[in-house]
């Protein structure tokens, strides 16, 4: 026979329980085989000696088991192992569950005609709300709820502890924050690695690039192909306003005189103005690229916004295997010599044994953007310079 249990299936050699009139007639058996037609007044004074009881099923439509079960639990109060026993379906089981059975026993017959896969689905259907109709206290099944109740309370920071940079993105994006997740891509030096990996998990994933006015055309094109090569189907370009562009930097020469107010103007407000509009958002972020990053997790949550950071553990060597691997092209600049690639005014080249980041704003106190949520706001920082990539 096969028993299912906790969504499991046991192939065993079930032991063969007494029907009632054998165990009436016995003094210590402690297990009984409960037909339909049983009548429980029959059976209630011995139910201090029982630690199973397995009632049949005549057929899958046959309901009387259901209510024996309940009526074991709730009026009874018997606390011991209850089986339902017959060719039930794993549609019935977190139905079982809610009655009181601790388990379904099934012939393999049967059995081949489902899966495991069936079953397991099924338990994973049950909600808990369902168990309004179960009001036995500490009945064997109730530890399945609580099991599930407590699954379900762990954090959700937590549970993405351990996972794989492709399986972080798969959860976030297709259970946890589907629809409601955003990636702002820099189109930098290694931005093809999440690029790649979200196109594998959900092309329609917004991806959103700040098109800041300032961006050298090789950006320009590399951004073009990668969205065209891996079939990216939400990229969004956010662009400026153009109204505070006029009257902010008409000439487009603020970058030359205050590089923090231009970055404001180009880069912080309109990312601010359209990545709130998602639960959550992606970055590219690593640990090992700078001091305050060095304690990153996987997912964090900061007032109001997700960050999941599927890098967060990858090493540098991580990121070039990664594109070796999928034949994903660097950024045109790199072979130029440029190791961090920003608005075009405000990049150079690194000379060797140069920080990556040397490049960027050179010659000035300036090292980012300015774009780091903290504390639930976007806001300017000036912290160490990080390997790779700028916003993403
Ligand atoms: S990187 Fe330079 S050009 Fe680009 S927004 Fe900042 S200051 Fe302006």
């Amino acid at each position: 026979m096969i028993l299912i249990k906790n969504g499991c299936a046991h192939d065993q050699a079930s032991a063969e329980h007494p029907f009632l009139e054998t165990f009436l007639a016995s003094n210590d058996a402690s297990s009984v085989r409960l037909s339909p037609e049983v009548d429980l007044h029959k059976l209630a004074p011995h139910l201090a000696r029982l630690n199973t009881i397995e009632i049949e099923f005549s057929g899958f439509a046959d309901g009387r088991g259901f209510s024996i079960a309940r009526q074991l639990r709730s009026q009874f109060q018997y606390k011991g192992e209850l089986i339902a026993s017959g060719p039930l379906i794993p549609d019935q089981y977190s139905f079982a569950l809610q009655c009181g059975f601790d388990a379904v026993k099934i012939d393999p017959l049967t059995f081949e005609q489902q899966s495991e896969s069936e079953w397991r689905a099924a338990l994973d259907d049950f909600q808990l709300s369902y168990q309004k109709g179960y009001g036995a206290v500490n009945g064997p099944a109730q530890n399945i709820f609580a099991a599930r109740a407590a699954k379900r309370a762990i954090a959700l920071p937590d549970k993405y502890k351990g996972l794989s940079a492709e399986a972080a993105l798969e959860r976030a994006l297709q259970v946890d924050f589907k629809g409601e997740i955003a990636l702002a891509s820099s189109m930098g030096i290694d931005s093809a690695v999440l690029l790649h990996m979200i196109s594998r998990i959900d092309k329609n994933t917004p991806i959103l690039f700040l098109e800041t006015g300032k961006h050298f055309s090789e950006t320009l094109v590399y951004r073009d192909w990668l969205v065209k090569t891996l079939g990216l189907t939400n990229f969004q370009n956010v662009t400026l306003d153009v109204t505070e562009l006029a009257q902010t930097d008409p000439d487009g020469a603020l970058n030359q005189t205050d590089k923090d107010a231009c970055c404001d103007l180009r880069k912080v407000r309109p990312l601010e103005a359209h990545i709130h509009k998602y639960k959550a958002r992606i970055t590219g972020r690593k640990r090992y690229q700078t001091p305050d990053r060095a304690n990153i997790e996987i997912l964090e949550t900061d007032k109001g916004q997700t960050k999941l950071n599927p890098l967060a553990y990858w090493r540098a060597k991580d990121v070039t295997g990664y594109m070796h691997k999928h034949g994903l092209p660097p950024h045109p600049l790199l072979a130029f010599g440029f190791k961090s690639v920003g608005c075009e005014p405000c990049t150079t080249k690194v000379g060797e044994g140069e920080d990556p980041r040397a490049g960027r704003w050179r010659s000035s106190d300036k090292t980012e953007c300015g774009i780091h949520f903290i504390d639930g706001k976007w806001v300017q920082t000036n912290q160490p310079p990080s390997i790779f990539g700028d916003y993403i």
